[in-house]
């Protein structure tokens, strides 16, 4: 394990910001991990990065960061009906949904092509078109610098939630995650009820989908609507849809008659963040070299040469005229570096 002085990031985040690494290092196997604690310990600022889709990173990073690659895709058990696979970390996400699709496992294809590391998924419980990561996770194996050993938490202990989880809270900056271990079924129990899967299968002319067809479907409908980040920098969502009272709800649809919202329980409501910012004039906008997106507001751009403060003083602007006009305050799901 080799450290790497003033390593440049820009390849190493999907909105391609230009910053530097003081020191770098790639862990391949476990036993860095134990080495990488001692740097810790020497450097005293760390950062894990996977893929580097959810991060926006807006100033050099001081200290060590760390690149997890730990690899290995592996069926552990299976049942006549489910079957568990353990994925290392350092696997790309949609490297696992391929993996299961070959094999006909069904669970997570309607969250193919979600870009980023398998260790990640667990930190923001990704979700797409109706189905969560915690839809299907057993449990997740991770690193706890605190008392220097390997730690295993269950799907209950995670405390996911909306793009959330114990390790963006309790545990933030505590642990390396290492592996997750997920339930997959032998026959499909298909989520397709979501609006938009449901017409692009619609379109598509299929009536009983294959796990396959809903993952080309999904993969349809993301490539349509999401920038790629390998021709225009971006983190995918930049803000959470932000959760609001029945009453506030009711308050803001007598003046904005067509305001979306979901209902969450009796008492509260999601409300499309998209759409709070499209009404307050940002879709499309373009300041210098950052803009929100035409098609998909919700996604912040990189035109080329953006650097993270940049675009950080973007969705701040963003956040404040949102707050202006509707009294809601945007939560970013990017995490600020
Ligand atoms: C075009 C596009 C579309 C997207 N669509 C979706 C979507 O539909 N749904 C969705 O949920 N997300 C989506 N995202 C966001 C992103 O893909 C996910 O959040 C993904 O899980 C991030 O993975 P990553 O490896 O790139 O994480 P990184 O950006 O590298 O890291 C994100 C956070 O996780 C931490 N972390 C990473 N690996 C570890 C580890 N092994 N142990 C501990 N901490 C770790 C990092 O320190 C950081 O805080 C999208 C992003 C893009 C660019």
């Amino acid at each position: 394990m080799q450290i790497e002085k003033n390593t440049c990031l820009q390849l190493y985040n999907t909105f391609g910001i230009n910053a530097i690494a003081e020191n770098f290092v790639i862990v391949e196997k476990i036993d860095d991990i134990i080495n990488i604690y001692d740097l810790m310990k020497q450097f005293q600022e760390w950062h894990i990065l996977g893929g580097g889709s959810n991060i926006l990173i807006t100033k050099n990073l001081m200290g060590i960061t760390i690149y997890n690659q730990l690899k290995g895709i592996n069926i552990i058990d299976e049942t006549d009906t489910t079957v568990l696979i353990k994925a290392a970390a350092g696997e790309k996400w949609n490297d696992l949904v391929q993996f299961c699709l070959q094999n006909n496992l069904a669970g997570i294809e309607n969250l193919s092509l979600i870009p980023g590391s398998v260790g990640a998924a667990p930190i923001q419980n990704i979700g797409a078109y109706g189905v969560e990561l915690k839809d299907v996770l057993v449990s997740v194996d991770a690193y706890f610098f605190d008392e220097h050993n390997s730690i295993t938490l269950t799907n209950k202990e995670c405390n996911f939630g909306y793009r959330d989880s114990i390790f963006k809270h309790k545990l933030k900056n505590r642990i390396m995650i290492t592996s997750i271990t997920i339930r997959l079924n032998k026959t499909p129990k298909l989520v397709i009820g979501y609006g938009t899967l449901q017409q692009q299968l619609e379109k598509m002319g299929i009536v009983h989908p294959t796990i396959q067809q809903v993952a080309e479907a999904v993969n349809i409908i993301r490539t349509s609507k999401l920038p790629n980040p390998a021709i225009i920098g971006n983190a995918g969502s930049f803000f959470k849809n932000p959760t609001i009272s029945k009453f506030r709800l009711h308050v803001l649809s007598e003046q904005y008659a067509d305001i979306p919202g979901f209902a969450l329980d009796d008492m509260n409501f999601k409300i499309s963040a998209a759409w709070l910012i499209e009404q307050a004039g940002w879709k499309g906008k373009r300041e210098g070299n950052v803009g929100c997106n035409p098609l998909q507001s919700l996604v912040l751009v990189n035109y080329g040469g953006a650097t993270g403060k940049e675009v950080y003083t973007f969705s701040e602007k963003i956040v404040q005229s949102v707050k202006q006009k509707f009294g809601i305050e945007l939560e970013r799901e990017v995490n600020i570096w």
